[in-house]
């Protein structure tokens, strides 16, 4: 028996494969149990953990504080809807604003959920200056989750074609292509959106120059400026912010209108957020949104928890971070295939001249969990909590497997 639910891992895999919608192309691994960088199989195999749940488990699991919090709160109060206030919604957004300079924020269950509540901003920010005033500027190999508004802005055919038609008035845009950028802002644009850092898309960091001209084209566009940190946002890249990670100390700091957050945010706990500037949040008056389980009780306490955490572990996110880049950087030294490492901190991207997509079995057969995205990149999202050695321990796998060559194509 693999759990308590007393299937072993075939009976869970022929319940799954005949009940549930077949949606996922999920691995064969039924996973029972965590502890800190290592998750465990129903067979009791050990697996370090390099994907954390894609970002969400960012104090790994079974953090002693997540689980004191949880407890408590749980046989204190769970939930009491948006009807009434409860002690740790004000204190969360208090928290989250003063770490962004933004002003107000909405809490919400899921990274969907949170672009979702930024369109609509956008959308009802433009519309009060003019009625035609409702393009949304996004990125190629964005993405925005997988609801119709949050698929209407993401920049990946895949995920559209089946569902058009979608929300009107989407352009995108190269990342890091200056001209192309201002050639699609006009006064009809409500928002400029993206990723400071494309995760699926394949880890892409956006430059400063970038963000800059992003910035500067919606001041001068009468536009919101809305960055999508659900991924790359709350420590994963050594800050609270990545658009923080923009600041150069001499040029005036890139301030956005509009941030999501979600993954990190709740330590394994559903939990979204927006956080945005008083322009943008003043946009929704009473009844215009809102949502039944957003920011409850339990979810929210156990953000404050996870953001306590959080001040006291991101010098080392940015130590790990560091060490990390230097160890995949001497892959590529070492394989003529492994092109280029990316991203920042504890989020990072090792792209190949081959699929990757192989790699990924492979290196769970070897006891990691990692996965590939952008069909070449190795995607890598710790726990914040991960030590140099586990990091050693990833790159000495990949090597016994580049030794034998490049990844087959899966
Ligand atoms: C995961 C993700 C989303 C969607 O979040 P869900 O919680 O899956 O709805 C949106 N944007 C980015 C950048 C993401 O990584």
């Amino acid at each position: 028996m693999s759990d308590k639910s007393g299937h072993d891992a075939a009976q869970i895999g022929a319940l799954e494969e005949r009940h549930l919608f077949q949606n996922y192309g999920r691995r064969k691994i039924v996973l029972v149990r965590g502890q800190g960088c290592y998750v465990y199989d129903d067979q009791g195999k050990q697996y370090l953990d390099f994907i954390s749940g894609i970002g969400v488990n960012a104090l790994g699991h079974g953090h002693a504080r997540v689980i004191e919090a949880l407890c408590d709160q749980a046989g204190t109060l769970i939930h009491c809807s948006n009807l009434y206030a409860h002690p740790y919604q004000g204190p969360l957004a208090e928290k989250l604003t003063r770490l962004s300079g933004l002003d107000r924020a909405y809490f919400c269950n899921s990274g969907a959920e949170a672009i979702e509540t930024a369109l609509k901003i956008a959308k009802g920010y433009g519309r009060s200056k003019s009625p035609d005033k409702t393009g949304i500027v996004a990125l190629d190999n964005s993405f925005a989750g997988r609801t119709l508004g949050a698929v209407s802005v993401t920049g990946q055919p895949k995920y559209r074609q089946p569902f058009e038609p979608l929300i009107p008035d989407v352009k995108f845009v190269d990342a890091n292509h200056l001209a192309g950028l201002e050639a699609a802002v006009s006064d009809k644009t409500a928002a400029i959106m993206f990723e400071p850092i494309l995760g699926e898309g394949g880890i892409m960091r956006i430059t400063r120059e970038f963000a800059q001209k992003a910035a500067d084209l919606a001041q001068q566009h009468d536009a919101l400026l809305l960055l999508d940190e659900i991924q790359c946002g709350l420590g994963r890249t050594g800050e609270y912010f990545t658009f923080q990670t923009w600041n150069d100390g001499e040029s005036a700091a890139i301030r956005p209108d509009i941030v999501t957050l979600a993954k990190p945010l709740g330590g394994g706990m559903p939990i979204g957020a927006v956080l945005a500037s008083d322009r943008a949040a003043n946009v929704l008056s009473p009844g215009m949104h809102g949502s039944t389980f957003g920011g409850n009780a339990l979810a929210c306490r156990i953000a404050l928890e996870v953001l306590d955490v959080l001040d006291e572990i991101l010098p080392r996110v940015r130590e790990t971070g560091a060490h990390f880049q230097k160890r995949l950087s001497e892959l590529v030294d070492k394989y003529d295939f492994v092109s280029e490492v990316r991203g920042c901190g504890l989020m990072r991207g090792l792209n190949l001249t081959a699929p990757g997509k192989s790699v990924v079995p492979a290196m769970a057969e070897k006891g990691f969990l990692m996965n590939c995205t952008a069909g070449t990149v190795l995607r890598f999202l710790p726990p914040y909590i991960v030590e140099p050695e586990h990091i050693d321990q990833l790159v000495e796998a990949l090597e016994q497997l580049f030794d034998a060559g490049p990844p087959a194509e899966a």
